[in-house]
């Protein structure tokens, strides 16, 4: 029987969540790794998942992401574990660590996980083009799974008995001192969004009035976004355009860019407004369940079955539309 590990850093969240559940169903025998500051809390709130055991490393030096130290702790807790498959959440935390601490332990890594079985693990290559099913009889495997892929283990919290396990740390030579972002992806990238609304390059195009409407752009989609929570996503065409010193929505930045150069997001429904639907953005829509799209152009790629429902609209009209129905609610 196989000894599963679910390792991660004590403050994941989510995602490590979901990891857990994913590990669950493996149905072997089931140990938690954490590390971190301290692990207590984290552990308690997994104490019901039916884990055998629960291994901690704790202490000021595991607070921050820091190579050197999240490795040594996570190549301890798989040795204690003694695992044979070490699930992980892919935060980037773990993705930094886990090729590493593979090759301490002489396993093998596999990253960007989509689905969990008892023998093989699914992943998508070529910008999610194609979908793979893949299986290792090399032990320890080490399988990083992408967040929002599996719903949350959602076992009662209690008081779990964590036993401590110590780790020798070389000399620490690096200090995390502070975390820069930018603002504007702070406020307008929510990867727990119900729904994505995306923006194209429409919206600063000239309109039929020969003119073109950046401020009203921008106060619709804003609109919208804070109506609804939704996160908020781009095409490479609309986050480049700063770039190239044209009239720009000033809360967009590279980091929305959905597609084959940007971002795969996860969320239920997927609106795209004024953005032609061209296959290397689309090709990042796909794990957004329910597509939508508003373009003025009745021949535009989404047209082509690559939205489920296209409005053949102008998106200002539709924006304004739905943003005095959102504000009567
Ligand atoms: C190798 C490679 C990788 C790429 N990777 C990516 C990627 O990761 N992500 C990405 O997005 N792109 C990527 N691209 C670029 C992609 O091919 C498209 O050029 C880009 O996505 C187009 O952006 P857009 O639809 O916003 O702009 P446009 O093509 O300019 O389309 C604007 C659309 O807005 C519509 N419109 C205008 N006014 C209105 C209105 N009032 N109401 C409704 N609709 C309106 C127009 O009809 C038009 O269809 C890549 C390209 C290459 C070659």
């Amino acid at each position: 029987m196989e000894t599963i590990l679910l390792l991660t850093h004590a403050d994941a969240g989510k995602p490590a969540l979901e990891a857990l559940a994913a590990a669950k169903e493996l149905g072997g025998t089931l140990v938690i790794g954490l590390f971190g500051a301290d692990v207590q809390a984290a552990a308690n709130q997994m104490a019901g998942c039916g884990a055998t055991k629960f291994l901690g490393v704790t202490g000021a030096d595991f607070a921050q992401a820091r190579y050197v130290s999240d490795a040594a702790a996570a190549e301890v807790l798989v040795k204690a574990a003694q695992a044979t498959i070490v699930i992980v959440p892919a935060t980037s935390r773990m993705n930094r660590i886990i090729a590493g601490v593979a090759h301490r332990c002489g396993g093998r890594a596999d990253t960007h996980v989509t689905g969990i079985a008892a023998t093989s693990i699914t992943r998508w290559y070529y910008r999610q083009r194609m979908e793979a099913a893949q299986s290792r009889a090399h032990r320890p495997w080490f399988i990083a799974l992408d967040p929002g892929c599996h719903a949350p283990d959602t076992s009662a919290p209690g008081t779990a008995t964590v036993e401590s396990v110590a780790v020798t740390l070389p000399d620490l030579r690096t200090a995390v001192t502070g975390v820069k972002a930018p603002e504007a992806s702070q406020q307008t990238i929510r990867p727990d969004a119900k729904v994505l609304l995306v923006a194209g390059a429409g919206w600063t195009k000239k309109q039929p009035d020969g003119q073109s409407h950046v401020p009203e752009a921008a106060e619709l989609i804003l609109g919208f976004l804070s109506a609804t929570k939704a996160s908020l996503g781009s095409s490479k065409s609309l986050v480049d355009l700063s770039g190239e010193g044209q009239a720009v929505l000033p809360f967009m930045s590279h980091l929305n860019q959905i597609g084959q150069t940007g971002a795969t997001p996860r969320h239920l429904k997927g609106l795209s407004t004024c953005c032609h639907g061209e296959e290397p953005h689309a090709v990042g829509w796909r794990f957004i369940t329910e597509r939508r799209a508003i373009n003025l152009d009745p021949n535009c790629g989404w047209a082509r079955g690559k939205a489920d429902v296209l409005y053949v609209a102008d998106a200002f009209a539709v924006m304004r539309k739905v943003n005095s129905l959102l504000a009567e609610k």
